[in-house]
Parts: structure tokens; sequence; C-alpha cells
């Protein structure tokens, strides 16, 4: 694990978050600075810097990944109205967090395209 990743530190709980899910491979925790009334980051255990460095070998991980955060639009109650899940990659479409994560964004009509 690299030493300054901040994700990582979460998974290893080394940093605290409110997490809503959790098992050997993947997380789910609140977002710091909410977007949306719901939104959630869901992370692999397995440090990937983006979506960019996916192969088809992380594919059950990555439908995965996307399952828990459908199991986490259900919960809250979002899935009728909609929902978005966002991979940013790089720093134009905003990625600050150089470790792979998706957003479940939800509560609230979104804008099409996004700014
Ligand atoms: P990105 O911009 O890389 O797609 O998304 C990174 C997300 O991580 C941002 O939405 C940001 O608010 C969130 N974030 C950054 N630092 C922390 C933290 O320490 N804890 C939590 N829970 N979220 C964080
Ligand atoms: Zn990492």
């Amino acid at each position: 694990m690299p030493e300054e990743c901040l994700f990582c530190k979460i998974f290893a709980r080394e940093v605290p978050a409110k997490e809503v899910f959790r098992d050997e491979e993947i997380v789910a925790f609140e977002d710091i600075r909410p977007v949306a009334p719901v939104h959630v980051l869901v992370i692999p255990k397995e440090h990937i810097p983006s979506v960019h460095e996916l192969t088809p070998a992380h594919g059950v991980m990555l439908a995965r990944m996307i399952q828990v955060a459908n199991g986490i639009a259900d919960e809250r109650k979002i899935d009728r109205d909609g929902y978005r899940l966002v991979f940013n990659k790089g720093p134009q479409a905003g990625q600050t967090v150089y470790h792979l994560h998706v957003h479940l964004l939800g509560g609230r009509a979104m804008a099409w395209p996004p700014g």
C-alpha cells in the first residue's frame, strides 16, 4: 500500500470514515464534502490509481463495487428516482484522490451534461 494514499488508509482504518459497508475486498463510506443528499464513495482494497489502470482481471471486483453502490441506493430508497455512479479520471475530470473509487450520487435531480 502506498504510504501516502488516503483511501488505502481509510481501508486500513488508519484514517476514520463514516463507513456504510465493509467486507474483505470493498469499503463504502460517506464523502466528507457531500455534493448531493446521498454521496457515498465505494473503494476496493487493492490500490489502483484510477479506472485507466483496470484490466479484465479486475472485472469481478469492479462489478462488486457497483453492486455495493446499488445496494446502498436501495437502502437509501433512491433506486426509483435514480442515481449517478461517477468515476473521475485525471485533473480535467476532477480526480483528487488517486485510489480507484466510484461516487454514488443521488437524492436530487442532476444536470446533464455534467459541468
Ligand atoms: P475525486 O475528486 O478524486 O473523484 O473524489 C475524491 C472524493 O474524496 C471527493 O469527493 C472528496 O470530498 C472525498 N474525500 C477527500 N478526502 C476525504 C476524507 O478524508 N474522507 C472522506 N470521507 N472523503 C474524502
Ligand atoms: Zn490506495
